[in-house]
Order: C-alpha cells, then sequence, then structure tokens
C-alpha cells in the first residue's frame, strides 16, 4: 500500500463539505487537473450525501471514510452503520429515490458511476452501507 488516510464524522448535514474537502487534498498529491479533481469530489459527495440523509434518515450516525492509493487506484470507502438499502439493484437505477417527497433527483449513483471507473455498493438492512469508488490513476489525464 502507497498511501492511506481515515476519517470518521458525525452525520451532520454540515460536514459534507468537510468530507469532500478532506478527501479532495488526499487526492491532490496525485496532481490531477481540475475536471479529474471535480469529479472525485462530486462523487464522494454524492455517497457522503447519501450515508447522511438516507443512511441516519432519523438520527446522527458515525460516517467513515477511507481513502487509500495502491498499485494504479485511488479508492475512497464511505461507511455508515444506519439503515441499510432493501434493494441495491433498484437503488442504482438511475432516477430511483426512495425519498421523492424530499425533491431528491435518484441520480446520485448514476452521478457516482459516471465520474468513477468503479462504484460498489455493499449494504445489509439493519446494519449499514459500505460504498467503495474506484478511480484508475493511468485514466486521469496528464497534466
Ligand atoms: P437519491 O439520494 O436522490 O434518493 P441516489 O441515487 O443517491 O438517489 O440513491 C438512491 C437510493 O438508494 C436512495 O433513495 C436510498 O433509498 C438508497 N440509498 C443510497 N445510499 C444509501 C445509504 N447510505 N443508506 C441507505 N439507503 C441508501
Ligand atoms: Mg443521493
Amino acid at each position: 500500500m502507497e498511501n492511506y488516510m481515515e476519517l470518521i464524522i458525525p452525520s451532520y448535514s454540515k460536514n459534507e463539505s468537510f468530507a469532500r474537502a478532506v478527501v479532495g487534498a488526499f487526492f491532490s498529491q496525485l496532481d490531477p487537473d481540475l475536471n479529474d479533481l471535480n469529479e472525485l469530489k462530486t462523487a464522494v459527495s454524492e455517497a457522503v450525501t447519501n450515508a447522511i440523509i438516507h443512511g441516519y434518515p432519523d438520527s446522527i450516525g458515525e460516517i467513515k471514510i477511507k481513502a487509500k492509493i495502491y498499485d494504479d487506484v485511488f479508492e475512497v470507502n464511505i461507511i455508515d452503520q444506519g439503515v441499510g438499502i432493501e434493494d441495491i439493484e433498484q437503488a442504482r437505477e438511475p432516477l430511483y429515490t426512495s425519498k421523492p417527497e424530499m425533491e431528491r433527483s435518484g441520480l446520485g449513483f448514476s452521478v457516482m458511476e459516471g465520474f468513477m471507473d468503479e462504484v460498489e455498493i455493499i449494504s445489509k438492512v439493519g446494519a449499514g452501507t459500505q460504498i467503495t469508488l474506484r478511480k484508475k490513476i493511468n485514466n486521469l489525464k496528464a497534466k
């Protein structure tokens, strides 16, 4: 393993931009261009927002964010111990949201998939959700 970091935060809405900035700062050691940096930060932001809003709908819980750089990969894990996802296939579908009344767009996972090379979802109802985002470092635009 080349480099790694871990961050644990309570699921306050105001911590979303903090988490996004921290992972972006860690990613910046790869010297990405602004476009790649913004894509990575936006994908992280969608996953962290989901943990805050969907993982812990009625309470404040812990969100763990891990990032690592190894081989040709930049990997981020966003982990909550919240309510979990009943139907992962359905959750991944563009425009699907379990909270239409909150004017959610249902495009969070589509954005993650569009901006990252791999998106993995592991989830168990009542136990929580782990999202893994991977970006191939070789695919980053050379500066
Ligand atoms: P949106 O957030 O706009 O609803 P997303 O594509 O981001 O759309 O997520 C789709 C659905 O997946 C959510 O509506 C929610 O039901 C479920 N989901 C996503 N992340 C989590 C999570 N961390 N915990 C529980 N459910 C989640
Ligand atoms: Mg979302």
